[in-house]
């Protein structure tokens, strides 16, 4: 059986960058991709050097295209199932044998390396929030992050909605960077712990605010797509062109990287040091699963690192074997 030297589950954004690594190295690399990037419902990605306006899947493409080049790299279609450690290699210091389902015909294989990266993503678990119609929206013009696509909302009728005060209070002042044209839209317990001072700043600055749920969105038509407003619990319809919300996201294969005993931290996200290492020897993390700062630029960083990281490791053994 082929023993790899890095299997990277994930072959996105952040895994993708960690093979290219990997590749211009020379290490055996077999990267595994189930096909379902969190920003596959945007139709533009933004703020990604050389690649702005781009959709994700041509920024993909042309990852895969320039992988092409590097023999040692094989990017295969599957679900990673389970990842455990193995015991039947003991010329390596860590070993790990990944299980994988295939999209063809659901059969499945397993193969061993030396170390494992799991760069999977979070799931936005966009069908859990009960609003009718946000899968219409969710990456277009129902949006989290003003720093990917605010732009393209500049002046904009701008709903903010979300779901805990603090966060309200942390991101107010930067979306009024991008719009003045703000309507807050609290559910009740958020509006209750309102404080003074926000709610001050908020009239001198003429945000508006709206105690409720949004149940619903609409489009104006069904051929422009767009956002056009947001109807509330009690019947309220405010026009929007753009609304924000933080999605319920949870991280991707949560039970598989728990049972190998990689932590997590207080957000649920996987526990990393700044070289990207897990607590698990031999386990490492990149990408969304990681932090909170989600974008291409920064995760593509992180696998850089975590490549770099787990080259320099499998090097210093290799000096002293
Ligand atoms: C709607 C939306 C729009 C965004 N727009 C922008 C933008 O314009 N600009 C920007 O900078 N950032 C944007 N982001 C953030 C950016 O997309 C993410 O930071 C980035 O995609 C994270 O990359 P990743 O490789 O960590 O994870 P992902 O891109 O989510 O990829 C994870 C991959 O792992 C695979 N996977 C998961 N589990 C398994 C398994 N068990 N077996 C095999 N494969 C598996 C998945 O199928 C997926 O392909 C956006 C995010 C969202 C949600």
């Amino acid at each position: 059986m082929t023993q790899y030297d890095v299997i990277v589950i994930g072959g996105s954004a952040s895994g993708l960058q960690a093979c290219l690594t990997f590749g211009r190295a020379y290490f055996n690399v077999l990267c595994i991709d189930s096909g379902y990037p969190c920003n596959r419902y945007a139709k533009e990605s933004h703020n990604l050097l050389t690649h702005d306006g781009s959709s994700p899947g041509q920024i993909l493409a042309k990852a895969k295209e320039q992988l092409e080049k590097y023999p040692t790299i094989q990017l295969v279609e599957g679900t990673v199932t389970n990842v455990c450690k193995d015991v039947s290699v003991e010329a390596v210091k860590y070993s790990f044998r990944v299980e994988i389902d295939s999209p063809e015909d659901g059969s499945s294989s397993s193969f061993v390396a030396a170390r494992v990266l799991f760069a999977s993503g979070l799931n936005d678990n966009i069908g859990r929030i009960p609003i009718e119609n946000i899968d219409k929206f969710w990456g277009n013009s129902i949006i989290h992050c003003p720093f990917c696509h605010g732009a393209e909302f500049r002046k904009g009728k701008t709903g903010i909605y979300y779901t805990n005060a603090s966060h309200l209070r942390f991101m107010l002042p930067t979306l009024y960077n991008w719009s003045h044209d703000l309507t807050v839209i609290c559910p009740d317990d958020v509006y209750g712990s309102l404080e003074v001072d926000l709610l001050f700043a908020m009239q001198q600055k003429s945000i508006a605010l709206h105690k409720g749920s949004v149940v619903k969105v609409e489009t104006r038509s069904s051929e422009d797509g767009r956002l056009s407003r947001a109807i509330l619990d009690d019947g309220t319809a405010i026009e929007l062109d753009v609304l924000y919300l933080v999605p319920p996201s949870t991280i991707n294969n949560k039970e598989i990287i728990t049972k190998l005993g990689v932590e997590l931290d207080e957000l649920g996200l996987i526990k990393v040091s700044p070289q990207q290492k897990t607590n698990v020897e031999g386990v490492f993390a990149c990408g969304d699963n990681t932090t909170r700062m989600r974008g291409l630029a920064f995760v593509i960083g992180q696998g850089m690192v975590a490549a770099a990281s787990i080259c320099h490791e499998i090097l210093r053994e290799r000096w002293t074997a």
